[in-house]
């Protein structure tokens, strides 16, 4: 252990990378909802339905228990099975690719862009072929992925489009919504991403056929819910598809439409603290922010949201992460940031490195050479709305100081 001549006052406090945000508002819309008569299948599932497809600029909205339900759905209504191929990104939580597993289907990754580390589209349409029938693209960090060029790649190809939305509610690609973007886009409302609902998750589409087939599938493949059948009188029901509980309750419903109000101003505080890191890692060499694709508008310190969102060309990232890489011994300096207090940490292990996929799908080093690469180098810093200034001031001094102590040992770093 290094000695440590830093203050330790009863201040002192460690920093998390993500955490969520709640006010009154959020806690007496849950407790409402408890004093009334619909626990779960309810009337604010329907309207945090509608509210977020309005919101993501699609016609359909499907709530369910989870992000990794909201994919597993996804998969489902595209019609997986054993046999299809689907073509996903590395550089993601494992949720992305094992929802096509979930449905016998086969994840073929393929690599990233190096700057951004989102999925590459000229990667994606040469991993194509006779058998793919997907392509599930994750918004990395929360930064949009190039939808034009999936668009193309999917529609050359009759593919179904996916987008791993997990980080990226709240941005825009080119003037439109983040949730509009492909055939279906899945979302997640765990507490560190950029709302909550406790645990939960959501579907966008435009397609009637996919929202009415994740409706069924979240309710065990039973084709009207109870609600339907009390108004309609009767007691059948039919079991049509072979589904799953994914339900989620009205209580989480009530805290997201609530959450949901808020997100635009999260965004913009989450942009603001991004462009503080990249003013402040602009001068210090060995830390290098994540590069933004061409059409991304690099973040301001002032709340530039609303303006953004209106223009055609250019597109907003909705920081989930802020991830930067390091020249030197991530690990070293991963482990002095969190003696610190500052609660870094590493998005992501590449899915193929897991050992469930090396055994099962042969994968390994050397598959996605440049997603490996990063991985060596990455780190997440604290992003979230709750952040304070200060904090911020704090995070970017703790990350200098753990980076320089590296370059007294290797001079050679530029
Ligand atoms: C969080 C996340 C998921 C899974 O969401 P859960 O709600 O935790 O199931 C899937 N994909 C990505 C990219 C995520 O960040």
């Amino acid at each position: 252990m290094m000695p440590d001549s830093r203050p330790q006052s009863s201040d002192f406090r460690a920093i998390g990378y993500g955490r969520q945000s709640i006010d009154g508002g959020d806690i007496s819309a849950v407790v409402e909802v408890l004093r009334s008569d619909w626990l779960t299948t309810g009337p604010k599932v329907e309207e945090f339905e509608r509210v977020f497809a309005r919101f993501c600029g699609a016609r359909h909205a499907v709530a369910v228990s989870s992000g990794t339900a909201a994919l597993h759905c996804s998969v489902y209504a595209a019609g997986i099975g054993p046999g299809d191929e689907v073509i996903v990104s590395p550089m993601t939580f494992a949720a992305s690719a094992n929802c096509v597993l979930y449905c016998g289907g086969t994840p073929v990754f393929a690599d990233v862009e190096p700057e951004t580390l989102l999925i590459d589209p000229a990667e994606t349409a040469r991993k194509v072929t006779e058998r793919t029938k997907a392509i599930i693209a994750v918004d990395y960090a929360g930064q949009p992925c190039n939808y034009d060029a999936l668009r193309a790649v999917a529609e050359k190809y009759g593919l179904t489009l996916i987008a791993d939305a997990c980080h990226a509610v709240g941005g825009f690609y080119k003037g439109r919504p983040v949730g509009s973007l492909a055939h279906m886009s899945a979302f997640s409302f765990h507490p560190v991403k950029n709302m909550t609902t406790g645990e939960g998750g959501m579907i966008t589409t435009d397609n009637t056929n996919y929202a009415d087939r994740m409706r069924s599938f979240r309710n065990h493949g039973i084709a009207t819910d109870y609600r339907q059948r009390e108004t309609m009188g009767s007691w059948f029901y039919e079991m049509v598809d072979l589904g799953f509980n994914y339900r989620i309750t009205d209580m989480q419903c009530a805290l997201g439409i609530s959450q949901l109000k808020k997100l635009p101003d999260w965004i913009a505080r989450r942009r603001c603290i991004a462009a503080k890191y990249d003013d402040a890692f602009a001068k210090v060499s060995g830390v290098t922010p994540l590069g933004l694709r061409a059409d991304v508008i690099p973040p301001s310190g002032n709340s530039d949201t609303p303006t953004l969102r209106h223009s055609e060309t250019s597109s907003v990232h909705a920081y989930h992460l802020y991830v930067i890489r390091v020249s030197g011994d991530r690990t070293a300096i991963f482990r002095r940031l969190r003696e610190a207090g500052i609660g870094v940490n590493v998005h992501y292990i590449p899915v193929h490195f897991h050992p469930y996929y090396r055994e099962h799908l042969g994968t390994g080093p050397g598959l996605c050479p440049v997603a490996e690469a990063a991985y060596e180098g990455i780190l997440s810093l604290p992003m979230f709305p709750g952040l304070s200034n200060a904090d911020v001031e704090r995070v970017i001094t703790e990350v200098k100081r753990a980076v320089c102590k590296k370059k007294t040992s290797s001079a050679h770093y530029p």
